[in-house]
């Protein structure tokens, strides 16, 4: 897997590695890019509340109090637990999930789409990946915003 920003959870895993500890992460998976590298063995995972959006920054979460802390109280109980918070879009382009030479244009669509229509950092990968496939197909040398814009209208749809 790779984690977006999330320092803190890089160390805890890191911990958790050394010294084969388990872990529980709490947060949206979404928020992690899976890369072929594996999780610690003794690692655990669980949503913040049941709908997902409890501690995600700028989404909203509609579960009750009472029903979040049933959910809490069902987790496993590991020697470290951690939150997974969602990366902010400076983040993303940090760790080259989006290229940095990219045009205004096209980095603001994605900017939208992240921080607006709250598409997940897999949704951003995706999009990318589509749009650079579209960039191909027109004989591109540089993706423009009408890669971007189809590749997002691809994704879209799951965010109504
Ligand atoms: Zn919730």
């Amino acid at each position: 897997m790779q984690i977006i920003g999330n320092a803190h959870v890089k160390r805890a895993l890191e911990i958790a590695e050394k010294g084969n500890h388990s872990i529980l992460i709490i947060g949206n998976l979404t928020n992690v890019l899976q890369d072929g590298q594996p999780w610690p063995d003794d690692a655990w995972f669980s949503q913040p509340c049941p709908c997902g959006n409890f501690t995600a920054p700028k989404l909203s979460c509609s579960c009750l109090l009472e029903d979040i802390q049933r959910h809490r109280s069902a987790f496993p109980s590991c020697k470290i637990t951690i939150e997974l918070v969602r990366p902010t879009f400076n983040e993303l382009i940090q760790e080259k999930i989006i290229p940095k030479n990219i045009d205004d244009t096209v980095k603001r669509l994605l900017e939208t789409a992240y921080d607006k229509l709250f598409f997940t950092v897999q949704d951003i990968a995706h999009v990318l990946a589509v749009a650079y496939t579209i960039m191909a197909m027109d004989d591109g040398r540089n993706l423009e915003a009408q890669h971007i814009a189809e590749a997002i209208q691809y994704k879209a749809l799951l965010k109504k």
